[in-house]
């Protein structure tokens, strides 16, 4: 089935084509110059020490967790209202993910003061919480990294929706997401507000974690094919048991281009967020809520989702069908993670009430730079 208005769509033009061109025509395809360049880039843009590209979001998460030193046993706090690579990640390194509560039946945020209490219930257990910037609008920040550094636990952000996005600190400086711990995580999957296919990124400020990535990126070997290519080293040992999560050429000159337009990009976001903020402003008096619309500040986010969330699950479900009808196509960000199979038996029947009240009622709308006024109209007119 083909979608006349899909959920989200590329925002490539001859930049993206010329870059892969450009690769194509270099014969050298695997982690190289265009992927260091692409690290500069987005470490000089970001105001961060370093950045390591890798080959997913999910492996920039993995790395991150090992490389902070998350053992077997650990317990890692990370939201409810998630995608489930964050926990699957968890669990890869042998530690138990702790799910915690979302703010409010309309904020899925990971809850500063359900954290508190995460961290009062399990004494000593929790060594990192990962937080998750749902819909490119940064959670609570300044109390989760004060909470974080009081119980002494690393905080890791899965910024796959925040990326361009801020975040104001105490001192009301805007920081950017992903900046704001030990470690940010980025994906540029498809969907993303940065597109080159499969690709990630793991930004830091500290030498070690960069270091330790790195050699896990690559199976843990102390040199690259590049560097012996270039003749700066002739042999290599293996010093940890690493893997292979290397991005390749073509993607990292994809990432270039894409990060360039980012601002611009991202401020078309935040536009069509407006646009579609006021025309369903009336759907508020039905009971209806949407992410990014009340204290969130819509100026500082990546806008990376529309969420709108009806008043129940039915009205959800009716609401995604009429769209359908007329070929828009919608989603759900995200079903409750310990719903999956996988992770029955993760909570009891009754917890994380915010997180489960959302995810029934969660519909996620079409938001990407290229979406028409018009599309926004038709669909705020099927709606109200
Ligand atoms: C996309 C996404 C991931 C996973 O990224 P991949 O690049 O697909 O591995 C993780 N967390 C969140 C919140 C995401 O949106």
């Amino acid at each position: 089935m083909s979608w006349r208005v899909p959920l989200c769509d590329l925002n490539f033009d001859d930049a993206e084509r010329e870059a892969v061109l450009r690769v194509l025509a270099s014969k050298w395809l695997s982690m190289g110059p265009e992927t260091e360049a692409f690290e500069r880039e987005m470490a000089e843009g970001l105001g961060v020490a370093h950045a390591v590209a890798v080959t997913n979001g999910t492996a920039a998460l993995h790395l991150a967790l090992l490389a902070a030193g998350i053992r077997p046993g650990d317990a890692v706090a990370q939201p409810a209202v998630n995608f489930v690579a964050a926990a699957n990640m968890t669990l890869a390194v042998g530690a138990v993910p702790v799910f915690v509560d979302a703010e409010s039946p309309g904020a899925p945020w990971i809850d500063p003061e359900a954290l508190a209490r995460a961290f009062r219930e399990r004494p000593g257990r929790i060594k990192a919480v990962v937080v998750m910037h749902y819909g490119g609008y940064a959670c609570r920040m300044v109390e989760l990294r004060g909470l974080c550094e009081r119980e002494g636990a690393v905080l890791i952000e899965d910024a796959c929706h925040g990326i361009g996005g801020q975040a104001l600190d105490a001192e009301g400086r805007a920081i950017p997401l992903g900046t704001w711990g030990l470690a940010g995580c980025f994906s540029f999957f498809s969907n993303k507000n940065m597109a080159t296919g499969e690709g990630g990124m793991l930004v830091c400020a500290s030498e070690d974690l960069a270091h330790k990535a790195r050699a896990l990126r690559s199976h843990g070997m102390t040199t690259l094919t590049w560097d012996r290519h270039r003749g700066h080293a002739s042999g290599y040992d293996v010093a940890a048991h690493g893997f292979n999560y290397r991005i390749d050429e073509l993607r990292a000159a994809l990432g270039r281009e894409q990060w360039k337009k980012l601002p611009a990009a991202n401020e078309a976001r935040r536009e069509r967020t407006r646009s579609y903020l006021a025309r369903l402003q009336p759907l508020n008096a039905r009971g209806w809520r949407f992410v990014g619309q009340d204290d969130r500040v819509l100026d500082q986010s990546s806008a990376h989702l529309l969420a709108a969330v009806a008043p129940d699950a039915e009205t959800r479900d009716r609401a995604a069908q009429v769209l359908a009808e007329k070929g828009i196509q919608t989603s759900r960000h995200y079903p409750f993670l310990p719903d999956f199979t996988a992770f029955h038996g993760s909570v009891g029947p009754d917890a994380l009430p915010h997180a489960r009240a959302f995810c029934e009622c969660v519909l996620t709308l079409p938001l990407y730079p290229g979406l028409s006024e018009q599309a926004i109209d038709e669909m705020a007119r099927e709606l109200l």
